[in-house]
């Protein structure tokens, strides 16, 4: 979700721009990210907590983490020790077959990282192909362990927020602009009601 003045924290993105920096954290994570696994905790944790400070433990959106339970329950103790918590959880709720066909066909720029989809959303003319790349992780045998992995280790978090009266289940099915509205509608008319 992009607003101007809310931050997309993406742990998936600050990661692959630190394997482009070839950093410790990016060597680290290489490695586990190719292997279709989670990087661990101790090191996802890190980016998560200086990317919420920096945002001003305010206005931001949490995107890919957490992805276990003991990511989650790090996560509370911290917004509570800096005063704050979360208002939402969004789950996208998007059958297998379609997760399969949106990694597949998604490729991203290399230099901007946009996302774009063959089918649906193709890498515009001007933008140079050789720029454009599909990821590592979004090859047929990856997506098919990345879903094992998820139904595993972060299909459980769902539960942990559910119970909190913090998850918010969304249609993920149809065009992006229309999932887009649709999880800032179900966001804000949940944030509202529970003011
Ligand atoms: P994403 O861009 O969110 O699909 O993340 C890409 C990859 O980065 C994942 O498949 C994991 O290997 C790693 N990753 C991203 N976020 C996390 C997280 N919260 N915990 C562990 N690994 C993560």
């Amino acid at each position: 979700m992009e607003s101007n003045d809310i931050e997309h924290i993406s742990t998936g993105i600050i990661l692959r721009e630190a394997i482009r920096n070839g950093t410790p954290t990016g060597t680290l994570a290489r490695e586990y990210i190719e292997n279709s696994r989670l990087v661990p905790g101790p090191v996802v944790r890190k980016l998560a907590e200086s990317a919420i400070a920096a945002a001003g433990f305010d206005r931001f959106v949490l995107d890919g983490y957490p992805r276990t339970i003991e990511q989650a329950e790090w996560l509370t103790e911290f917004l509570i020790e800096h005063r704050t918590s979360l208002q939402a959880v969004v789950s996208l709720c998007v059958p297998d077959d379609v997760i399969v066909n949106r990694l597949s066909k998604r490729r991203v720029n290399m230099e901007t990282g946009e996302n774009y989809h063959l089918d649906f959303k193709p890498p515009p003319e001007d933008v140079d192909p050789s720029l454009v790349y599909q990821r590592e992780d979004d090859r047929p045998e990856s997506i098919v362990k990345r879903l094992a992995v998820y139904r595993e280790e972060t299909h459980p978090v769902e539960d942990y927020y559910r119970v909190r009266n913090l998850l918010l289940e969304v249609d993920g099915l149809g065009a992006f602009d229309a999932v887009h509205d649709r999880i800032v509608e179900a966001v804000r008319i949940f944030v509202s009601s529970a003011e």
